[in-house]
Order: structure tokens, then sequence, then C-alpha cells
């Protein structure tokens, strides 16, 4: 007898097997009989830095062992890639994860035309989402743009019931190696980095075993979670992002496992927030790149070769500012940043710098394993003023009274600027500390451009 006709899996964002719509929907489409493909697609790879490209590769490289070496990979352009793979294994069907992000959304519709033009069928069964983007709505059925509101909504909906893993008869097909996405990524890199430095960071533990460990950790100190997630020289976040970002773990995994009180309940606001930029994403994709609110459109920022330098010594974590420095040095070191860090240090690009906050999501967007688009672009849009729940332009993170509150001691400063190792708290927090470097501006003065600047933005003298 011959056998049914397999369905197609597409693996993109949702790099596991467990608590997977989609995989369970092929197989039921497929009668058990699944072909797992991943696309090398050059479009989505090149502006990936070396660490996330690496990661990227490690993550495929686990999916494909944890099913006995049988993911397909192809390479090229995914509107001819799946298309022909269907055709050459008569798949009548291909399932994959939603993706809500702009780009992604454009390459499926392609996709979908092409499949549809030979008689088969793109279906998308679950997202990389525990409620997926866009179906959260305020009473007059109109989009949030607040957090709060937004989350109280979202709380009473986000459910985490896991799907179970179906019984699969992989099919094969010629593939390519997984060595063709380092090879692929890393081709955009911006002009503004001029020489800044591509050694990729040593990475985390890659893949779904790696993530049920992570999950694993993090839950023994979840209790402690709000206590502790904002000072910078402990482990006291989950450290679950680039699992979450590659879909080596599922966000509803997290809240099925969370238990009660304070530190999960904590954790499970903060998995909201990345859900609310997906939301935001797709009612406004161009903020990708555009102020969500335009108030700041007309900003002055700095753009000639001076201020060019002054972001690769940000970058590089040589400004001076020992909490920015330290921030910058751990995002080189380990492809990670902690939250806090992200936010001080992005705040000295736009408001001590005076510089493009697209200039600094781009760095991120290089270095960060856990790079998401959404996250990343509204994240920075937040502290730069422009986004949602814009933190008025006026409030200027202090750098030093930063330090003085998230590392008391100083152990994250000195654990990441070597120079100032043996220099404790309060010295260590210091521009300048222990003369180690000349701080490339003063904060004070800076403080009051960024504020001037602001003023005429606004049309108000200064
Ligand atoms: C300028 C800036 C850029 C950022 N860029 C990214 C990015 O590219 N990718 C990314 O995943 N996060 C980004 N964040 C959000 C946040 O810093 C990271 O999610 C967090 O540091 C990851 O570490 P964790 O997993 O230990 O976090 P935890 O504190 O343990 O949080 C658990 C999870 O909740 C989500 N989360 C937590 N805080 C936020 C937040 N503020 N916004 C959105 N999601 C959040 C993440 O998925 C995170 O893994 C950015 C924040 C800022 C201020």
């Amino acid at each position: 007898m011959r056998s049914p006709a397999p369905a197609i899996v597409w693996f993109r964002r949702d790099l596991r097997l467990s608590d997977h719509p989609a995989l369970a929907a092929a197989a039921r489409a497929g009668d058990g009989r699944v072909l797992a493909l991943f696309v090398v697609d050059d479009h989505l790879l090149a502006p990936a830095g070396p660490t996330r490209a690496a990661y990227l590769a490690a993550t495929v490289r686990e999916l494909d062992r944890a099913m006995g070496g049988r993911l397909v990979l192809r390479v090229g352009d995914p509107a001819t890639v799946v298309p022909a793979l269907a055709r050459e294994v008569g798949a009548a069907s291909v399932w994959a994860s939603e993706d809500f992000g702009p780009q992604g959304r454009r390459r499926d519709e392609r996709v979908a035309a092409a499949l549809a033009a030979q008689g088969c069928e793109l279906r998308s069964v679950g997202s990389p989402y525990v409620v997926p983007p866009g179906t959260v709505r305020g009473p007059q059925g109109s989009p949030y743009r607040v957090f709060t509101p937004f989350y109280r909504v979202w709380d009473e909906i986000a459910l985490g019931h896991p799907v179970d893993v179906p019984d699969v008869e992989w099919v094969g097909a010629e593939g390519s190696s997984s060595d063709e996405i380092v090879a692929r990524a890393a081709r955009r890199r911006p002009a503004v980095f001029g020489d800044l430095p591509d050694g990729p960071a040593p990475l985390p533990p890659a893949g779904e075993a790696a993530a049920r460990a992570a999950l694993a950790t993090a839950l023994t100190r979840a209790h402690d979670y709000e206590a502790r997630r904002d000072l910078l020289g402990e482990e006291g976040t989950s450290r679950l992002s680039a699992h979450l970002r590659f879909g080596t773990l599922h966000p509803r995994s997290v809240l099925a496992a969370l238990g009660p009180g304070s530190g999960p309940r904590a954790l499970r606001r903060q998995l909201a927030w990345r859900e609310f930029y997906a939301d935001v994403l797709v009612h406004h994709p161009e903020s990708v790149g555009r102020n969500l609110q335009s108030a700041l459109d007309g900003l002055e920022v700095d753009r000639d070769e001076a201020a060019r330098e002054r972001f690769r010594s940000w970058a590089r974590g040589e400004t001076g500012v020992p909490l920015v420095d330290a921030a910058m040095r751990q995002l080189l070191e380990e492809g990670w940043m902690h939250n806090r860090a992200r936010m001080v240090s992005a705040s000295f690009l736009v408001k001590h710098l005076h510089l493009d906050w697209r200039w600094g999501a781009r760095w991120f967007a290089w270095r960060l394993v856990d790079f998401d688009l959404a996250s990343n672009q509204h994240g920075w849009q937040w502290v730069a003023g422009t986004g949602t729940d814009a933190a008025p332009f006026h409030r200027i993170f202090s750098p030093v009274r930063q330090a003085e509150r998230f590392d008391p001691q100083g152990a994250f400063i000195r654990r990441h600027v070597r120079e100032l190792a043996n220099l404790g708290a309060p010295e260590c927090w210091d521009p300048g500390a222990g003369g180690y470097r000349r701080p490339l501006v003063d904060l004070d003065v800076e403080r009051r451009e960024a504020l001037a600047r602001f003023a005429t933005a606004r049309g108000r003298r200064p």
C-alpha cells in the first residue's frame, strides 16, 4: 500500500518538539508522517550578528538531533523553497506557527500564494505568544497603547495549556548543513559600526533540553524574582529570553509552571510586556523604525563623525561612566544584558550622547542573542520617550544614581569593568572612577543639553 502524503511542518521561531500546536496539527494532517523543514533565509539572517547566528545554528542542530537527524534544511527564498519541497514530497499542506512580525507576515503571504498556485495550503496554528498579538482589545474594540490596561485584559485570558507531543514518523529529504546559517548571517553590518569588534560571545546552552533546564533553574528563584530582578550584580532574573526568542520554550509552558506568590506574578507580568510589544507592532508595523509618538520627531540628534565616534565608544564600553561601560561590556562578553543595564545604557546613548535611538537599537540587534524586533525597538522607544507608556523625556536616568540603587556593592561594575576590580562602592560608581578612563562627557552638562533639545523639539523655550 502507498504511504499517505506527508504534511510539512515549517519551523521558524518555534524550534522545539514539545507543546507545538503546528507540529501536532501537521501530524494529524499527514497521518503521522511529517517532514520537518527549516529554511535558511538570507533576508532574515543578514541583520543578525555572528553570536546570534551561531546560537541559531546550535539550536537548529539540537532540534535536528532531537528528531534523529531528520530535519531538512533548505537555503533560499521561502516562497520558492517551500513550494518546491512540497511538490517533491507530494505534501498537501504546510503547517507553521503564525509569525506576527512585519517581514514574516509579508513572507508568509508570498509563500501561501505560491503554495496555493499548486493546490497546497499554508496553515498557521499557534504562535510564539500565549495570546496572539491583535487579540487583546479595549472596550471600544481598539488596541491598547499603554501597558497596564492591556495587562489587565491579557491576564484574564492568558492560560497555559501545553499541547501533547504527537507520535511522528519523520519523512526525510535532501538538505543542507546548519553551517549555512553562520555563513549567510552578518552580511548587513551598518556603516556606523566602523571597527567595532565582531568576535562572537561564548554561547549559552541551546536547544529544547537546555530550555527545560533553564526553566527549572528559573523556577527555583522565581519566589525572589520581584525583590531581585533589578539587582544588577545578582542572578535575579529568569534568563529565559533567548529560549523564548527561538521558541525552544513557549511562554505558555512558563506560565503553566509558575506557582503562586508575588515573585511568580511579577515574572508573569514581565512576560506580558513581550506580548504587549508584539501587539503594538501588529497595529503599528512602521514603529520598527519610526517613532510611535511623533511629538519628538523633531528632536535634534548628532550624526557627524564625532557623534559616530561617541557611538563606538559607547558600544565598546569605553565611555568612562562605569555602569554604562559595565552594561556594554556585558553585551560584548555574553550576548545578553540585564534589563536594568539595557535601560541605563540606552538612556545614556539618547540623553547624554544625543544620538539616534535607532543606532543603539541596531547595535543591540547585532549583539543580542535574544534580539526580538518588537521588544527591542519598543524597549528603545520607551527609553527614548517616543514609544508606548512613554517615560517622559525629561526624566533622565543618572548612571551614578542607578548604580547606587541597583549595584549597591559595585559587584556588576567590578565584574565587567576589570580596570575597577579593586575599587569598592561607592567609589566605583563615579565617572572616571579610579582614573581608569576620562569620561567621554560631563553628565550634568549633557543632561541640560538634552533638556534644551527636548524643549526646542516641543516648541518651548528651554
Ligand atoms: C532598550 C531595551 C532593549 C531590549 N531588547 C530586547 C530584545 O531584543 N529581546 C528581548 O527579549 N527583550 C528585550 N528587552 C527586554 C528585557 O530587557 C529582556 O527581555 C530581559 O532582560 C531578558 O532577560 P531575562 O530573560 O532574564 O528577563 P526576565 O526578567 O526573567 O523576564 C522574563 C521574560 O519576560 C520578557 N520580558 C521581560 N522584560 C521585558 C520587557 N521590558 N520588554 C519585553 N519583554 C520583556 C522576556 O521575554 C524575558 O525573557 C529590551 C529592553 C530594553 C530596555
